[in-house]
C-alpha cells in the first residue's frame, strides 16, 4: 500500500504547517487512505494496528471540518479510555497549532463535571470524551449535539470490551440524522459490524494489508527458556540493550505484581499496571514512565491497551499471550512510527505452538534467539564504558587529572599501570565479576534454595530481603534467584557458593525488625 505526502491531500497551509512541526514527513498508509475520505464526507470503517497514526487520520479532517466561525459544538470523538481522550485531545491541540480559533476539549469521568461544563460554556467546536461522560453532558444539556457533523468512534472494539456498548448507542441516536460517523477499529467483531450497519451509512471499510500487521522495522526473537529461569533472562535482556523504555507483559495481574517486586529487590526502576489500580494510580506510573522515572513496565494486555509512549525500545512478552491479536498489540509498542524497535518473547515447552500459530497470523518471522551470556553483556557494558571515556577526553577538562597522573609517573608508575588500575576499579561491578552464573540456565542445580520463618504477614517484601542478605552478607543483591513470599515464610534461591555464607551471615539478624531464622530448604 503506498503512502502520500502530506502536500498531495488538499489541506490548508495551517495544518500542513503543523503536520511538518510535528515531524510528519508522510501520511501513514491508513492515513493516506482515510484522511481524503473522511474530507470527501464518506463514512469509514477504518481497521490497522496500534502505531499507525489513526489519530491523525481523523483529527486531520475533523479539524479541517470544522467551522472556525461557527462556536457551536461541531465534532464529537468517543474513546474508550479517559487516557486515551486526553493524548487525542494532545494531538489535536498540535494540529491546532496554526488554527488557533479552533477549540477542542477532553471531557471524561473523575474531573469535575462543573469545571468541564464551565469550559464548554467558551464555546468547544470539538469534544473528546468517554462514552459515559459524554451521556452525562447530553443528559444536563451542557453538551448540545445539534450542530454535529462528525461522531469518531475510536478504538470501538474497546469501547464496547468496556461495556459501553449501551452509552455508544444513546448517544449516536442522538445525533442528527445528516452527520458524517467515522470508525476506528483494531478487530471487526460482529458487535461492530452490527454497530456499523445500524448507524454508519454505506460505510467504506478501509483495511491495511494483513501483511503489515507488524511493523516491520521491529526485530522479532523468542527464547526457549524455563520458567523459573524467566527472571533472570529479563535481567540479562535489559542488562545487555541498556533500553532507556521497556514494557514487559504479563498474562495475569498477579503476574505484573510479583515480576515488580522481583525486579525492584534487583535494583530496577520498574512499576506494574493493571487493572485492579486506581484511576489514579495509574496516572502516577504512566508519568513515571513517560519522564523516565521508571524505565521498566510490566502490565498486562488490557491494562497497556491505549496507552502512547513513543519510544519504547523493546517489548518482552515475559508470558506469551493467549491471543495472537495481543501478541500484535503488544510488539506495537515499540517501533513506532517507523522508528527500530525489539521485541523478545519467552517460550516455554509446549507454547512453541502457539508461537507458530502466531508467525503464521501476523505472517511473520520470530527467530529463535540465544540469551545473552554474562561476557555478552560485560562486553557491551564495556563498550558503553569506552564510550563515556572519550566523551570526557572531549570535553577535556582534565588539567587537575592529568597533574595527578604525573605524580603518579614521578613516583616511576607507569601510565598503562595506572590507566588499567583505574579501569579495573571502575568497569565491572561486582555482580557481574564475582559470579559464575550458568550461561546456558541448564544447570539450576547450582542454586540452592533458602528457607526464611518470615513472609507476607510481617509485611515484607522481596527488597527487604535481598536488602537484609545484601548488607548482612555482602553477597550482591544481583546475585539471588527468584524470591516467593508466603503468609508465614518465604524461599530465596541462592547460588551454592554462597548458600554457606548467607545461612551464617544471617544468623540471629534481623529482616524489618524481626528476627530470623533461614535454613535451606527441604526437597532440594
Ligand atoms: P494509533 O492510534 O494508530 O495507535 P497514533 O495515532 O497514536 O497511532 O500514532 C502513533 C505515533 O505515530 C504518534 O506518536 C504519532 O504522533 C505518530 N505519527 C502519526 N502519524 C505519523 C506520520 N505520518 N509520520 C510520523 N509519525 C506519525
Ligand atoms: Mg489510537
Amino acid at each position: 500500500m503506498s503512502s502520500l505526502l502530506f502536500e498531495e491531500m488538499n489541506l490548508s497551509e495551517e495544518i500542513l504547517k503543523a503536520v511538518k512541526d510535528m515531524g510528519f514527513e508522510e501520511a501513514t498508509p491508513i492515513q493516506s487512505q482515510a484522511i481524503t475520505r473522511i474530507m470527501e464526507g464518506k463514512d469509514i470503517i477504518g481497521q490497522s494496528q496500534t502505531g499507525t497514526g489513526k489519530t491523525a487520520a481523523f483529527g486531520i479532517p475533523c479539524l479541517e471540518m470544522i467551522d472556525p466561525n461557527d462556536r457551536n459544538l461541531q465534532a464529537v470523538i468517543l474513546s474508550p479510555t479517559r487516557e486515551l481522550a486526553i493524548q487525542i485531545c494532545e494531538e489535536f491541540r498540535k494540529l491546532l497549532k496554526y488554527k488557533d480559533n479552533i477549540k477542542a476539549l477532553p471531557i471524561y469521568g473523575g474531573q469535575p463535571i462543573e469545571r468541564q461544563i464551565f469550559a464548554l460554556k467558551k464555546g468547544i467546536q470539538v469534544v473528546i470524551g468517554t462514552p459515559g461522560r459524554i451521556m452525562d453532558h447530553m443528559r444536563r444539556r451542557t453538551l448540545k449535539m445539534e450542530n454535529v457533523k462528525l461522531v469518531v468512534l475510536d478504538e470501538a472494539d474497546e469501547m464496547l470490551d468496556m461495556g459501553f456498548r449501551d452509552d455508544i448507542e444513546l448517544i449516536l441516536s442522538k445525533m442528527p440524522e445528516e452527520r458524517q460517523t467515522v470508525l476506528f477499529s483494531a478487530t471487526m467483531p460482529d458487535e461492530i459490524i452490527e454497530l456499523t450497519q445500524k448507524y454508519q451509512n454505506n460505510p467504506e471499510h478501509i483495511k491495511t494489508a494483513k501483511k503489515e500487521l507488524t511493523v516491520p522495522s521491529i526485530e522479532q526473537t523468542y527464547f526457549e527458556i524455563k520458567e523459573r529461569t524467566k527472571l533472570e533472562a529479563v535481567s540479562r535482556i535489559i542488562d545487555m540493550y541498556n533500553p532507556s523504555l521497556s514494557i514487559i507483559f504479563c498474562n495475569t495481574k498477579k503476574r505484573v505484581d510479583d515480576l515488580v517486586e522481583q525486579l525492584q529487590g534487583r535494583g530496577y526502576f520498574a512499576e506494574g499496571l493493571h487493572g485492579d489500580l486506581k484511576q489514579i494510580q495509574r496516572d502516577t506510573v504512566m508519568k513515571k514512565f513517560r519522564n523516565r522515572t521508571i524505565e521498566i513496565l510490566a502490565a498486562t494486555d488490557v491494562a497497556a491497551r491505549g496507552i502512547d509512549v513513543d519510544d519504547v525500545d523493546l517489548v518482552i512478552n515475559y508470558d506469551l499471550p493467549q491471543d495472537e491479536e495481543y501478541y500484535v498489540h503488544r510488539i506495537g509498542r515499540t517501533g513506532r512510527a517507523g522508528k527500530t524497535g525489539k521485541a523478545f518473547s519467552f517460550v516455554v515447552g509446549r507454547e512453541i505452538y502457539k508461537l507458530r500459530d502466531i508467525m503464521k497470523f501476523t505472517k511473520s518471522k520470530i527467530h529463535l534467539g540465544r540469551l545473552p551470556s554474562l561476557s555478552d553483556i560485560e562486553e557491551a557494558k564495556t563498550e558503553i564504558f569506552i564510550e563515556k571515556v572519550k566523551n570526557v577526553i572531549e570535553e577535556n577538562h582534565l588539567s587537575k587529572y592529568i597533574n595527578l597522573v604525573e605524580r603518579m609517573m614521578d613516583e616511576d608508575i607507569s601510565s598503562i599501570d595506572i590507566a588499567a588500575a583505574l579501569l579495573k576499579m571502575n568497569l565491572f561491578d561486582e555482580s557481574s565479576q564475582d559470579i559464575d552464573f550458568e550461561d546456558d540456565f541448564s544447570d539450576s542445580e547450582k542454586m540452592i534454595r533458602l528457607f526464611i520463618n518470615i513472609g507476607k504477614k510481617k509485611k515484607v517484601r522481596a527488597k527487604d530481603i535481598v536488602g537484609a542478605i545484601a548488607g548482612e552478607t555482602g553477597v550482591p543483591g544481583k546475585a539471588l534467584g527468584n524470591i516467593d513470599i508466603y503468609e508465614e515464610f518465604c524461599f530465596v534461591d541462592v547460588p551454592k557458593k554462597y548458600a554457606k555464607d548467607v545461612i551464617r551471615g544471617m544468623k540471629g539478624k534481623k529482616i524489618k525488625n524481626n528476627k530470623v531464622n533461614i535454613e535451606r530448604a527441604k526437597n532440594n
